[in-house]
């Protein structure tokens, strides 16, 4: 297959398997990954380092625009902020919260949509988060919702905590999800959604590579 002008965008709640399933796709189709989620995070740990408050829309702004951010090769993904690696900071509770909180204003959208189309537009690249089926790219090869439901992902987040070494206890883990999926789902701003051309794929039971065979197989 040539997978040079192919574009998989997949969107979901947190912790539906969607990075797990997207680094599988990209390794099995030969394409760049793009964790647009991981974009929200590494501008919420700027925001809590240099105190700028996720209801300052202006102030966020201006920290997407001084933000060059950048990925490496490699599991986990490495992620850069101006240079500086984060990936390990950005998977912290609070950075999840901040991303959150920020992702909620339309002009802090309109400039991450514009970063990550830039590095969508010449294809060959798989991307996940919210608004890769509806906003970023509506007009992917292929779209997936990947779904499973609130126990489910909360026990997947919950041990992945305790592989970390971070230990976070369950309810907390499953309290976080549910907030950030309540306001993902309801923000006025390009909200969490099924596109109306998405493949709707349930995670439950299914191990992250058979979902991406199964991904593979919707190409056709
Ligand atoms: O996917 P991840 O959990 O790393 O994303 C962190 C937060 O960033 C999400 O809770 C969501 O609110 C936000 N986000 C978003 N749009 C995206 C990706 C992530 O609003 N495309």
């Amino acid at each position: 297959m040539d997978s040079t002008h192919l574009v998989i965008a997949i969107d979901g709640p947190a912790g539906a398997g969607k990075s797990t399933v997207s680094k599988i796709l990209s390794q099995k189709l030969g394409i760049r990954y793009l964790d647009t989620g991981a974009m929200y995070r590494a501008i919420g740990l700027r925001a809590l380092r240099e105190g700028v408050s996720t209801s300052d829309e202006s102030g966020l702004v201006a920290l997407v625009e001084s933000s060059d951010i950048s990925f490496g090769e490699g599991d986990p993904q490495p992620v850069f902020i101006n240079g500086e690696d984060v990936t390990n900071l950005i998977r912290t509770p609070e950075v999840a919260q901040a991303a959150s909180e920020l992702s909620t204003h339309g002009q802090v959208r309109v400039a991450m949509v514009k970063r990550q189309q830039a590095m969508v537009a010449k294809g060959g690249v798989v991307l996940e988060g919210r608004d890769a089926t509806t906003t970023i790219a509506p007009n992917a090869t292929l779209k997936v919702y990947l779904t499973a439901s609130l126990e489910e992902r909360a026990k997947r987040r919950h041990l992945e905590s305790k592989t970390k070494g971070m230990a976070l206890d369950y309810i907390s883990v499953r309290r976080d999800i549910e907030e950030r999926d309540h306001r993902d789902i309801t923000r006025d701003e390009s909200p969490l959604t099924v596109a109306e051309d998405a493949h709707l794929l349930e995670s439950a039971g299914l191990d992250p590579n058979g979902v991406a065979d199964a991904i593979i197989a919707l190409l056709g």
